[in-house]
């Protein structure tokens, strides 16, 4: 554990008289930045952000950024009833329906300061309807908001790594006063101010304490997109070492299959149920096509992840390639390995050829004949027989040359496990109580569990930036 301080030593003492000190500047740390100084323009407001200014955004800067919500900006049908269920019921309703509540009004603000809402066509093929995006991503939220703090006076401190909390007091007396930091010389240095806010994402940069939360394979996992490394999850471990409790699933993440061979941010393979998956053995280990790939994505990641080496490969014939739109669900800039023979296939890859013949014939066996109906626009029941595991759609056979191969490694998107908050942002302990001065939003609080309600993240971090912004501001005003 990181260790956290009471109060500080005399050592480089900024000697600045700071209202809200935010951690991190992505899409929690930007909208309650900039909320708290729409709240108060006179209040003195600073970022401090670990990477460069241009690199700023942590994975808010490299999301898609959908939205679970309307054209009309409204929450999506069953907002509620889908995260219930998603989350095997684990994720505390009340904020839950706190999100959903201050959604439409968040985005409308979103909106106001110049960022533009589109319709964007999803990367399933079994998704008929595109959701609500925003024109230029993640990106656009990170440079629309960051130039509207800048023009609000927020002082930006980029390339200053906070390392922990400075506290007074101690038990249920206990309060945040403030970070300790290190900036881009190394030079160690202390900030006081009224309130704290977290907003530093998820561990998802840090592979230890992953390997700590997921286990073997945790060395294998990277980000699904640069920004994610610089979440590195120091302020969910200070947090928790000055009594935050802790919350979400801290044995999971939200993951993603990629390519690894890709340099791309989400470089996603979404057409894997279209195929078989064999691992380094040349073995299948998973039902590739249980559901439609939304629902069952994320699962299969998980079981990707656990095989060696945290690596899969999609093997089909040249018909997965003429599937339509097979572009769209295939974002690797990465052409597939072709052979004319499953011998040679296996040798490109590198896997034991027998094991791989012998996998495929096994399914081609387990196929039915003929077909029938195959759709993939949807889940169409052409499932194996008396195979295990089954494959319970779109299964045709691998029969024609050139047969194809692309890899498949789990990414990680962003990890479940953080700290437990209150509907109004403020970082509790295990008995319920705040810790007074420490607000928090975004990745770095836990809400998920077990399966991730898709397009909530981004939503979250902006709602919830701004909920902790307010509380902030009211605390700073009540001292
Ligand atoms: C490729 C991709 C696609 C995605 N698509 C979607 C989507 O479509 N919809 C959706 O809802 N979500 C999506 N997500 C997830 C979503 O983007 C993030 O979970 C969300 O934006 C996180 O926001 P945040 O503000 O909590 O954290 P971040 O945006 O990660 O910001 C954290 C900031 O804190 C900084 N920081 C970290 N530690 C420190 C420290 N110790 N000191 C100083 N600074 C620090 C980081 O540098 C970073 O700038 C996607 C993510 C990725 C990567």
């Amino acid at each position: 554990m990181i260790p956290s301080r009471s109060e500080p030593e005399a050592r480089s003492v900024d000697p600045h008289d700071i209202d809200v000190l935010i951690v991190g500047c992505g899409a929690a740390g930007l909208s309650a930045a900039v909320s708290a100084k729409e709240q108060d323009p006179a209040a003195n407001v600073v970022v401090l952000e670990r990477s460069t200014r241009n690199e700023r955004g942590g994975n808010t800067r490299w999301s898609s950024a959908y939205f679970r919500m309307t054209e009309e900006l409204r929450p999506a049908d069953g907002f509620d009833e889908d995260f219930a269920a998603f989350t095997g019921g684990a994720a505390d309703p009340a904020y839950v329906s706190r999100l959903r509540e201050l959604s439409t009004e968040t985005l409308r603000w979103l909106e106001s300061h110049g960022v533009r809402f589109e319709m964007v066509p999803m990367f399933f093929l079994t998704a008929r309807k595109p959701r609500l995006g925003i024109a230029g991503g993640g990106a656009a939220i990170v440079d629309t908001l960051g130039r509207v703090a800048e023009g609000l006076g927020v002082e930006f401190r980029y390339e200053t790594t906070v390392d922990g909390l400075l506290t007074s007091g101690a038990g249920s007396e206990r309060q945040v006063t403030g970070v300790h930091y290190t900036d881009r010389d190394g030079r160690r240095g202390e900030l006081r101010a009224t309130a704290v806010l977290l907003a530093s994402g998820g561990y998802e940069g840090n592979v230890e304490l992953m390997r700590r939360s997921f286990g073997e394979n945790a060395e294998f996992m990277k980000p699904v997109a640069r920004g994610g490394s610089f979440n590195q999850g120091e302020l969910i471990e200070s947090a928790i070492d000055i009594g935050a409790a802790r919350a979400g699933e801290w044995g999971n993440f939200h993951g993603e299959p990629v390519d690894p061979r890709s340099h791309m941010p989400e470089a996603v393979v979404m057409t894997f149920p279209y195929g078989i998956l064999v691992n380094a053995d040349g073995e299948r280990f998973v039902d590739e096509a249980s559901g439609t790939v939304d629902e069952i994505y994320e699962e299969v990641c998980r079981s990707i992840f656990r095989q060696p080496g945290n690596i899969a490969y999609l093997i089909a014939d040249q018909r997965l390639l003429e599937i339509p739109d097979f572009d769209r669900a295939t974002l690797t800039d990465q052409n597939p390995y072709q052979a004319e023979s499953l011998e040679h296939l296996a040798k490109v890859l590198d896997v034991d050829a027998r094991a791989l013949t012998s996998t495929v014939d096994a399914y081609n066996r387990a196929v039915q004949p003929g077909e029938p109906g195959f759709d993939h626009t949807a889940a169409d029941g052409l499932c194996t027989i008396g195979l295990q595991p089954p494959k319970s759609n779109w299964a045709r056979a691998v029969v024609g040359a050139p047969f194809v191969a692309i890899p498949i490694a789990t990414a990680v998107c962003f990890t479940f496990g953080g700290v437990a908050v209150d509907q109004e942002s403020r970082v509790l302990t295990e008995d319920g109580m705040w810790i007074r001065g420490l607000w928090a939003a975004g990745e770095m609080t836990g809400v998920y569990h077990r399966k991730y309600p898709g397009a909530t993240s981004v939503l979250r971090s902006l709602v919830f930036g701004r909920v902790a912004a307010r509380g902030a501001m009211l605390a700073g005003r009540a001292v």
